[in-house]
């Protein structure tokens, strides 16, 4: 047998990472191994060794920001073929492919770093306390504590609240928070100065079976709207029908 067993690994990874934010950050491609990496310390009781929510890099996503577009994603082979990177012939192996990470991540300017990292939420805010927003170039995000049910996170008043991106005043509802399948809700709000107001919640199920929610809030042109209230109009369309038979 080759390697170390999971806990001894983890342990000697995180002792080489060294303690406190400005010592390490992680850089992933994509967004699964954070939560891949907390699941199995979890499962040997070793998660308070890495507090969460953790900030981290999403080395995918800055790719697609620098290179392509923002909802761009791409495999880890392409981008090293793209930005012309000397590989060996071998993917999805954890080494290479942490390598083939940091050489991408090499690409990438400061700005669009410091700008773009994502929050993994394993570890979810439980209090109120620990709620978190923050503001990116074009949206804003806010992860709420926990709730019993997707109810109760609808009933919220901060969590249903839609300010203006721009200037942070309450934008007028003109479209009402609405599902599209249980677990993204949309709406869209007007304000005087700034024009519409776009927000959406992702209602996540949290470990201990609570739930919370991500919202986020932009700022969206006409086009957008029309398009989101066609999508209220179909899916209410589509639950008269299923009414009726
Ligand atoms: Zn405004």
């Amino acid at each position: 047998m080759r390697g170390l067993i999971f806990p001894e690994a983890v342990g000697k990874f995180l002792i080489w990472c060294g303690e406190g934010d400005n010592e390490f950050c992680f850089c992933t491609w994509g967004t699964t191994d954070l939560t891949e990496l907390q699941r199995n310390m979890a499962f040997y009781y070793m998660e308070d060794l890495l507090p969460g929510p953790i900030y981290y890099e999403d080395v995918q996503k800055l790719f697609a920001i620098t290179f392509e577009t923002r909802k761009d994603r791409r495999a880890l082979e392409y981008a090293v073929d793209f930005l012309k990177i000397e590989d060996n012939g071998e993917f999805h192996q954890a080494l290479d492919d942490a390598v083939y990470t940091a050489r991408v991540l090499s690409f990438i300017p400061d700005e669009i770093i410091d700008r773009n990292y994502s929050i993994d939420c394993y570890q979810n805010p439980r209090t109120r306390e620990e709620e978190i927003r923050v503001r990116y170039d074009t949206y804003e995000k806010f992860i709420s504590r926990e709730f019993a049910t997707k109810e109760d996170i609808m009933a919220d008043k901060e969590v249903t609240a839609l300010r203006c991106f721009a200037c942070g005043r309450n934008a007028k509802k003109k479209l009402r928070w609405f599902s599209d399948n249980g677990r993204n809700y949309f709406a869209v709000g007007y304000c005087e100065e700034h024009g519409y107001v776009k927000g959406k919640i992702r209602v996540r199920r949290a470990v201990d079976g609570a739930f919370f929610a991500i919202r986020t809030t932009k700022l969206i042109g006409e086009s957008e709207v029309d398009k989101i209230r066609g999508k209220q109009l179909s899916l209410r369309a589509k639950r008269q029908k299923k009414g009726r038979k």
